[in-house]
């Protein structure tokens, strides 16, 4: 193989690599949104739960300064009904009396109720609490495996700068920047293969001519169709040959 494309085969599979590396530090973050969505849903619904439950708690404290006000007027009442001879005021009194009564029974059944309601939203709660313990341990664990993956693609990123950097610095600069601008638009498919008299980067066949220069390899052959820089390898000229 022509010495420059060896370099360039080499150079266009670092590039590669290197750009596989975002989509998967990418995946491992949307993992860990997805473990910290779950997490926060279950810590929003406990909290719309205590939000009723305190409303619950007013209305019951609403309730209970009724109560204490209706009986004192209860107690004023029968103060009144004491003094009182006439036989209509006594009657007026006693409908006043009645309907306190039932203002205070009423009030009573309401507390009852919403005291049920409370009960009911702290089991809820309870329940979802101990869902959200285990998936907030299910959150630690996602974190701190990514941690490590993230930790390792970085290792590798910097180890694959370094032979960029190499090789980059050896290569010869009219090569090195021929390579770049297919680059530009062929993103990681500027170096290609010859498959079956085929170009591997737009897949049309390419000439014997084509074929034999790039079998060659005295100078850079590129596809006559795409541009692309062409090379073939040793396992393929093998299976021609055979
Ligand atoms: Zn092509």
């Amino acid at each position: 193989m022509n010495k420059y494309v060896k370099e360039l085969v080499e150079l266009s599979s670092i590039d590669k690599s290197l750009n596989s590396f975002n989509p998967r530090i990418e995946a491992i973050n949307k993992k860990i949104e997805k473990e910290q969505k779950k997490s926060q849903d279950l810590s929003n619904s406990i909290a719309k739960l205590q939000q009723h439950i305190a409303e619950n708690k007013d209305k019951i404290a609403t309730y209970e300064e009724q109560i204490t006000s209706l009986n004192e007027k209860l107690n004023e009442i029968k103060k009144k009904s004491n003094e009182v001879t006439n036989e209509k005021e006594i009657n007026a009194l006693t409908v006043e009396e009645n309907i306190t009564k039932e203002k205070i029974a009423f009030a009573n059944e309401e507390i009852e109720r919403l005291n049920k309601v409370i009960e009911a939203k702290e089991s809820e709660i309870a329940k979802l609490q101990e869902e959200l313990d285990a998936q907030n341990s299910i959150l630690e664990q996602v974190q701190k495996s990514s941690e490590d993956e993230i930790t390792d693609i970085e290792k590798q990123k910097q180890e694959l700068f370094k032979l960029r950097e190499k090789i980059v610095h050896e290569i010869d600069q009219k090569v090195l920047a021929f390579y770049e601008k297919i680059r530009k638009w062929a993103r990681d498919t500027a170096v290609v293969p010859i498959k079956k008299h085929a170009c591997y980067g737009c897949f049309l066949k390419v000439s014997d001519k084509t074929y034999s220069d790039v079998l060659k390899g005295e100078e850079i052959v590129t596809c006559p169709h795409c541009d692309r820089i062409l090379y073939i390898e040793l396992e393929d000229i093998k299976e021609e040959e055979a």
